[in-house]
């Protein structure tokens, strides 16, 4: 096994104040989360539902499960009686799915609007204009069983730091921008969740409250 709890030490050890580490842990068995959660580790991130209801049932209770991949509507019911924090709603359609299975099991959820900075096509996630579209639309306000609790992006896979840099930036300014016209009386909106293995001492820079990192702490992904 990679050296877990070093790693995870490593990480977790030199974060500012304020900052969550989300350990991800897609693709890694349950030894690799195991030997992260001996270590004080509780918040995990998963990206496919599957794999998840398999792990949940087998690992400690209080551990924090929070959804990281594209989630599909019809799946969001297998996970909404436990879902600590869904990051990586990407759709209004998905968000209306989760305010409903919530309401089933007398629940808030908690989750992130991914946003769609990057350059690639293949990323998932809210424009920013469309987000600005909805959130004035106030169908938010209809939707009493998920909370905003801030937002959640991937900047692009590239060595370009400059260009990181950048889409996080951005993202932190329309993170203050929604803050101020929609959530200013809402201190629970607070969460920023950019960084990877590969970026996130960038992330700390551009105000990351939330970094999510697999490789770097449990070490490349069997698939
Ligand atoms: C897999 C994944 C991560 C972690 O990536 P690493 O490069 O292994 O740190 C973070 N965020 C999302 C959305 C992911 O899918």
């Amino acid at each position: 096994m990679y050296d877990v709890a070093t790693n995870l030490h490593k990480i977790k050890d030199n974060l500012p104040k304020g900052v969550e580490l989300i350990a991800i842990s897609k693709y890694h068995p349950k030894a690799y989360i195991e030997a992260a959660y001996n270590e004080g580790q509780r918040i995990f991130g998963e990206s496919h539902v599957q794999e998840l209801q398999g792990k949940v049932g087998e690992l400690p209770e209080d551990i924090e499960w929070h959804f990281i991949g594209h989630l599909q509507t019809n799946k969001v019911k297998y996970i909404a009686p436990y879902i600590s924090m869904i990051q990586s709603v990407d759709s209004v359609k998905l968000l209306k799915e989760i305010n409903k299975q919530a309401a089933k099991h007398n629940r808030v959820i908690n989750v992130l609007l991914e946003l769609h900075i990057a350059e690639e096509e293949t990323k998932y996630g809210f424009t920013l204009d469309l987000c600005r579209e909805w959130l004035a639309s106030g169908e938010l306000n209809e939707l009493q069983n998920v909370h905003i609790s801030g937002l959640m992006m991937m900047a692009s896979n590239t060595d370009d730091e400059a260009q990181v840099k950048a889409e996080m930036m951005a993202a932190a300014n329309f993170f203050d921008e929604i803050k101020a016209k929609y959530f200013a009386d809402d201190a629970a909106f607070k969460e920023r969740s950019w960084g990877m293995s590969q970026d996130y001492d960038i992330a700390l820079a551009c105000r990351s409250t939330m970094i999510r990192v697999g490789t770097a702490i449990f070490g490349p992904r069997v698939y």
